[in-house]
């Protein structure tokens, strides 16, 4: 499928320190790997709704990670999926009496013209699910020949042929695997069994499903039901793929087993990024990814952002009335992509007051000024991604040139170009 457009990012001077990040599964920051391959699959959306602020600002985050290694002259292979077929498609495209097809697209395509507009740096490969079922069938029947996953016999009017993936079975063919990692079910989120049933069954799950071994084993493949989209699936049946195996298989054929980060919002720990890590163990003996991150849920004014409250702020809509791209980033960027935060009116007026500081102070850089900045914006970048402590540092600097203190009266042509490469190469704000 193809992506939207990446801009050649400014090379900076210098060096970026080692790179850290907070790893779920360890709940602590640790240092990646130093290395000049990275690789990095951040889960992409499902094409409705497309783009909440709650997208906006994990792929915002992600694109920081992106952006680190590009300075730290690190190749870096980025894969993200987009989910074009599932059920939360089917059911909004049946609601609104729109074909699955055309909202898939539609979406898809007004969710990439807003990551453009955003600044976010194109991943290699951007794959639909619709693309990747050719792929997943016969991981699916591996699993299957394993004894790793089993069908379950249709009740009430379902049919047969569901294939589920048993966690029970993965988990003690993992602990026999010989690996230093074996998987097991909570290796990601830490979450009891207990503590993850609720999860399960809000995001998509089926614990109540009669005929499975296991109310947490997560569906890998759906048999073919009158009125729905199928596909076919070899010996499996028509039918369409599971969620967590689409994003396992897309990942397993184009990074190495394992890659360095997957990538998605707080609420893809559980079941999403647990029942990958176990397909992609079951599938391969090797980890997923090295490490997990997981950024924060943005609310609206006060209260949870979501589509059954209708409160949904969009991109898109911002965009139409006007809003610099740039701003809505750099309100994004004003929080650390691990909180919880809320969008306002009042957050979007001060990134606009914040970039037109930003926008006059690089007209008068006071000379010297440029390297000792880029020094504390990769210092906070590389820790964490600290959005917020670099913008600080950008704050003082700007306060010092609008200011124009004595001391620092040369204005520098040099100084100013360094500091808008700089910005926009790390945090992807063009002043
Ligand atoms: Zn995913």
């Amino acid at each position: 499928m193809k992506t939207w457009k990446s801009l050649a990012l400014p090379q900076l001077p210098g060096v970026m320190p080692s790179i850290h990040l907070h790893e779920t599964s360890q709940q602590r920051v640790v240092a990646l790997p130093d290395s000049d391959q990275a690789s990095l699959y951040v889960c992409g959306i499902t094409p409705y709704d497309a783009t909440h602020m709650g997208h906006a600002a994990t792929y915002v985050a992600f694109d920081l990670l992106n952006r680190a290694w590009l300075d730290a002259d690190s190749t870096v292979t980025y894969v993200q999926n987009v989910t074009d077929i599932d059920d939360p498609l089917l059911e909004r495209a049946t609601r609104d009496g729109q074909d699955w097809r055309e909202l898939a697209i539609s979406q898809t395509a007004l969710f990439q013209a807003d990551m453009e507009a955003l600044n976010v740096l194109a991943p290699e490969h951007y794959i639909g699910a619709v693309e990747a079922i050719e792929w997943i069938v016969p991981e699916v029947t591996k699993l299957i020949e394993a004894g790793l996953a089993y069908p379950v016999a249709g009740t009430g009017g379902e049919p047969d042929g569901d294939i589920y993936f048993s966690v029970e079975a993965a988990s003690a063919a993992a602990k026999t695997g010989g690996l230093d990692a074996p998987w097991w079910l909570g290796q990601i989120s830490g979450l009891s069994q207990e503590e993850m049933l609720p999860f399960f069954a809000e995001r998509g799950g089926d614990p109540e499903r009669p005929g499975k071994r296991h109310p947490l084993d997560a569906l890998l493949w759906r048999a073919a039901r009158d009125g729905e989209p199928s596909w076919d699936g070899d010996t499996l049946g028509d039918g369409r793929p599971g969620w967590h195996i689409e994003c396992t298989v897309i990942a397993q054929r184009f990074l190495p087993k394992p890659f360095t980060v997957q990538g998605g919002g707080s609420d893809l720990i559980f079941p999403h990024h647990e029942m990958g890590a176990g397909h992609a163990y079951a599938l391969g003996n090797t980890p997923m990814a090295q490490h997990y991150a997981h950024t924060g849920m943005v609310g609206l004014d006060g209260e949870k952002m979501s589509k059954s409250r209708g409160n949904l702020v969009f991109v898109s809509v911002l965009r139409a009335e006007g809003v610099d791209p740039a701003a809505i980033r750099l309100a994004i960027l004003a929080h650390h992509y691990r909180s919880d935060w809320f969008w306002t009116q009042e957050l979007l007026v001060s990134a606009q007051d914040r970039l037109a500081r930003w926008r006059a102070a690089v007209a008068v850089a006071p000379e010297g000024t440029a390297m000792p900045l880029l020094a504390e914006m990769r210092a906070a970048i590389s820790q964490d991604l600290d959005a917020p402590r670099a913008l600080a540092a950008i704050d003082a600097w700007a306060a010092q040139a609008n200011a124009g203190t004595p001391a620092a009266s040369g204005i520098c042509v040099r100084d100013a170009a360094l500091v808008s490469d700089a910005i926009e190469a790390l945090l992807g704000i063009e002043l």
